[in-house]
């Protein structure tokens, strides 16, 4: 086994006893849903993106739709999600282009892809990085494939699993390693741990249940604040 796995079979024990096996949505989301939905939670929190998801999905309830509207009415109904112009965009473009190179505005063609595949075409659409495209296999497909975002990125640094200087490099190394059916506690509570506990500035070593197998030099024990717990995650409630 390698350190790293070892590692990260170590890392989402701890955490399953801190937090549990986070709930999954009974039915698998569409995946376009889904990839709208991770463009929009970008740069913002998500309650935000939550409600401009549902004023965009209450308007078009068929992304069919999106192909004759103007992007502009797509950046009005979106823009309580913040850089709406930006992900107006990227939400246009993935929806024409997808219509263009497959005659429909469906993703079906993926299930006959294996997880490197899927991921190399979603991010030939401008505006969709790896991050979304892992988002889509992993909360849409029920692939074993862990996305990394900021809070995933952060703390699997800090504890030592991985060292590199960015999200995508963290991606690669990880997703070499993982151990089947991980991939969704894992990255769930990472992402918790990093909201709650790991946070960016001053994190609560005191009360991380990692602590004592944490590589982080800054680690400061004496902070034992936990913030208060939210429970909504938008990826698994779309
Ligand atoms: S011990 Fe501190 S730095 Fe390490 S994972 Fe926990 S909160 Fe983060």
């Amino acid at each position: 086994m390698t350190n790293t796995l070892f590692k990260i079979k170590k890392v989402n024990e701890l955490l399953l006893k801190k937090f549990g096996l986070p709930k999954r949505a009974e039915k698998l989301p569409h995946p376009i849903d889904l990839l709208i939905a991770t463009i929009l939670s970008q740069n913002t929190n998500d309650n935000n993106s939550y409600k401009a998801f549902q004023n965009l999905k209450n308007k078009f309830p068929d992304w069919h739709d999106l192909l004759k509207v103007k992007r502009t009415h797509i950046e009005k109904l979106i823009r309580v999600a913040g850089l709406a112009e930006q992900k107006s965009t990227a939400i246009k473009n993935f929806i024409v282009s997808l219509y263009k190179e497959r005659g429909k505005v469906s993703l079906d063609y993926l299930v006959n892809y294996s997880n490197e595949a899927a991921i190399e075409n979603l991010t030939q659409f401008k505006g969709i990085g790896v991050k979304t495209a892992s988002c889509v296999l992993l909360f849409a497909m029920n692939r074993n494939i862990c996305p990394v975002d900021t809070h995933v990125h952060r703390t699997v640094n800090r504890i030592g699993i991985v060292s590199t200087s960015t999200p995508d490099k963290t991606f690669s190394l990880l997703n070499k390693n993982l151990p089947d059916e991980t991939a969704h506690s894992f990255h769930t509570n990472l992402i918790r741990l990093g909201r709650e506990v790991c946070k960016p500035k001053n994190p609560s070593c005191g009360i991380c249940p990692l602590n004592t197998i944490c590589n982080y030099a800054l680690k400061n024990l004496s902070n034992k604040k936990e913030n208060k717990k939210r429970d909504f995650m938008l990826l698994d409630n779309v």
